[in-house]
């Protein structure tokens, strides 16, 4: 059937996780006025609820199921209500994550874990939630947000950068091994994005050097060669793109998002 031109991903279920705020909202937002049912899940009750209202008013369904994507018995309770409701999902987004900066020589083994628990053991936890309805079903589309830190190092952020190298890692062997069940799955990896994970970069910057917070968000800026932060929106839609039925023929691939700063 062709996809309706308007709303090319009516009557698809979406999920969205770390969608209370910056890129997974945007994201919800994009599925949901592209035509798709949304559920979105992160740990600010509040915030996902008043989500799941603007979803609405699209004219789509939403779903606020909260959740600690850290938490294995979280994730099967909120698959488990999402699923229910929905009576299956077609598009998962792994978008949950956190990026908090450390020199490696004094790196606290407490924030190594953090940092791998939320951006990494979550993508394994949610799409082993997910996967065997998608399998089942005989199709789905697995979008796990990762970072141009899955492709490349940087001083500072080592958990981060190994956390993302793994979501890339596990991308591409769930892409390979779903292939036969028609799930494709797919990494999106975007440069610093205007959100408050990057406002708190900023601060961070701030506080340990003499920059302004104005120099401190230029030095960001920099790493693209475009000299400016990605959009949120920028994301979301490449996110719609790659839910798309038509793009059924792309899976395991990493699409930078990042003014071209990386090239492979
Ligand atoms: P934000 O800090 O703005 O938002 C992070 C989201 O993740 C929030 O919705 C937060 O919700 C959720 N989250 C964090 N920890 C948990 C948890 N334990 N359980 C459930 N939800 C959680 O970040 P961004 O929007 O900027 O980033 C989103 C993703 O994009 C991340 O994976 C990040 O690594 C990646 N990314 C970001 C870039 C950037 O420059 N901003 C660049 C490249 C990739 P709550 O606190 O309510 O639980």
């Amino acid at each position: 059937m062709p996809e309706n031109e308007y709303l090319p991903l009516a009557g698809k279920r979406a999920v969205v996780t770390g969608a209370s705020r910056g890129i997974g909202r945007s994201i919800a937002l994009a599925l949901a006025q592209a035509g798709a049912d949304v559920a979105v899940t992160a740990r600010t009750v509040g915030d996902i609820e008043a989500l799941a209202d603007e979803i609405r008013a699209t004219g789509s369904r939403g779903l606020a199921v909260p959740c600690d994507v850290t938490d294995p018995g979280q994730v099967g309770r909120m698959a488990a209500q999402v699923l229910d409701a929905m009576s299956g999902v077609d598009i998962l987004v792994n978008n949950a994550g956190i990026a908090p900066s450390h020199k490696f020589a004094t790196h606290p083994d407490e924030l190594w874990h953090q940092v791998i628990a939320t951006n990494l053991n979550s993508v394994y936890y949610v799409c082993k939630a997910f996967v065997p309805s998608m399998i089942e079903q005989e199709s789905g589309r697995i979008i796990n947000i990762a970072s141009v830190a899955a492709k490349a190092g940087g001083r500072y952020i080592a958990a981060y950068v190994a956390s993302k190298h793994g979501v890339l890692g596990l991308t591409r062997a769930l892409a390979a091994e779903l292939v036969s069940s028609n799930v494709t799955v797919n990494a999106l990896c975007p440069g610093y994005v205007d959100t408050p994970m990057t406002e708190r970069s900023v601060a961070n910057i701030t506080s340990l050097t003499r920059m302004t917070p104005e120099r401190a968000r230029e030095t960001l800026e920099r790493t693209n060669p475009q000299n400016r932060l990605i959009e949120p929106e920028e994301v979301a839609a490449a996110a719609v793109f790659l839910a798309l039925d038509s793009s059924k023929g792309i899976t395991g691939q990493a699409l930078n998002i990042d003014g071209g700063a990386l090239m492979y």
